[in-house]
């Protein structure tokens, strides 16, 4: 079993003290092994010379296949962007989703992104990228209403087909999604319920992502909105991934936290969305909701960078609440990292302590757009300060995907001049 011990790091464990160690951690395999005053001795040294090591970015809202689409669906509202991005699926090739997931995964990797959720069709061939690639892919094949879907046969056999063939397969995690309250019914809740239920996966959804969505849906539902309906079908609880949840009510935030849904917070796609709200996310807190952060796709981000995406959350409520105190950095990186984890159900990665998978990147402290960098700064300046070029090596499951000085995974892969479509 390969050892790799990284020296004389700043660790920022995201353990349950939130404890930041200056020392060395010892990797065996793609394990941590021990963390502080560890050997000196391994088979593989990283000199980490004071920089800042810290559990890799869970990015819980993405879907990665629209890689190749960054600028070209812009400036238009939710509607229109679904319309053209519907159209844009409907002539897609196995080679261009392919291809462009590698693209995503390359833009992640290199951004210090180590896991992703994805919500999706065609995630068998996603998680072949993911298995190509390196990275640890959370996957949910996309459930909806036949009239709306460009997949061939019935949306939930495909998701339990696919969650069949790829349980157990290392660094892929396969579960059922649902695009959404607009264009699936109560039977495909149910269906996608089931499914979860048996295979014991959770289930990514988008809900109340736009003010439209909610009032086109109260409309048809009696004064019902999205997330009190869901609740009352039964629908919620600790295994349900919601996206966005902007435009959610104190009784919804109340109705999801008591049932245990956890929100991924995509505040970038929002604002470039115009959504036209920031997600209560003070009162989610308060109220115990499990918060984490996603990038969604690179067609509405149009970046899948997590630095950007903590940064501009903060900001937004504090700027929201008028209120500068609100949204500690602490806060912020806990819903990139551990929070991410415990949203996916799997809490093997998300911190760096002894026995959990070695998903672990490091920050070059040297660089001057964080520079001077010491134990007591060091979540702020991952927070406030970092951007992706400060990320000088990316570990995932005990393999080093990407050291500064090396050729980037982009580079290595090839895209140019490939299929995207
Ligand atoms: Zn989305």
């Amino acid at each position: 079993m390969q050892s790799t011990l990284i020296r004389d790091a700043i660790i920022v464990t995201q353990n349950g003290k939130r404890e930041i160690k200056r020392g060395n951690i010892l990797i065996k395999g793609n394990r941590i092994s021990e963390i502080g005053e560890t050997s000196t001795d391994a088979d593989r040294i990283i000199e980490a010379d004071g920089n800042i090591v810290l559990p890799g970015f869970i990015n819980t809202h993405c879907h990665v296949a629209m890689s190749h689409l960054k600028n070209r669906l812009d400036d238009v509202d939710l509607q229109k962007f679904l319309d053209l991005t519907f159209k844009l699926d409907s002539g897609r090739t196995p080679e261009g989703i392919y291809n462009s997931s590698v693209l995503g995964i390359s833009e992640m990797i290199n951004n210090g992104i180590t896991s992703f959720a994805d919500l999706y069709y065609s995630e068998d061939i996603i998680a072949r990228a993911v298995i190509d690639s390196g990275i640890r892919g959370y996957l949910s094949w996309v459930t909806l209403d036949r009239k709306f879907t460009t997949q061939d046969g019935d949306t939930p056999d495909n998701a339990e087909q696919f969650i069949r063939e790829f349980r157990g397969k290392d660094r892929i995690t396969p579960s059922v999604g649902i695009q959404g309250i607009y264009v699936a019914g109560d039977d495909i809740y149910a269906s996608a319920s089931e499914i979860a239920k048996k295979y014991g996966t959770i289930i990514h959804t988008h809900l109340a992502e736009t003010r439209e969505e909610v009032y086109n849906f109260v409309k048809g539902h009696n004064g019902k909105r999205p997330v009190e309906h869901l609740s009352d079908i039964g629908f919620l609880n600790e295994n349900i991934l919601a996206a966005h949840s902007v435009w959610a009510t104190l009784r919804e935030v109340k109705l999801m936290a008591k049932s245990g849904t956890k929100v991924s917070w995509n505040a970038v796609s929002n604002f470039k969305l115009g959504v036209g709200g920031v997600p209560p996310v003070p009162e989610m807190m308060a109220n115990g909701i499990t918060i984490s952060m996603g990038t969604d796709s690179n067609g509405s981000n149009n970046s899948l960078n997590m630095f950007e995406a903590m940064k501009f959350s903060a900001l937004s409520v504090k700027n929201e609440r008028w209120n500068p105190s609100l949204m500690k950095a602490q806060e912020i990186l806990d819903m990139a990292t551990v929070n991410g984890a415990r949203s996916l159900g799997d809490e093997s990665t998300g911190s760096i302590e002894a026995g959990k998978k070695a998903d672990i990147i490091m920050i070059d402290a040297s660089m001057p757009n964080i520079f001077p960098v010491s134990e007591e700064n060091a979540v702020n300046s991952i927070v406030y300060s970092a951007n992706p070029s400060n990320i000088c090596m990316v570990m995932v499951d005990g393999k080093i995907l990407k050291e500064t000085g090396k050729p980037s995974p982009v580079d290595k892969t090839g895209l140019k001049g490939k299929v995207f479509t």
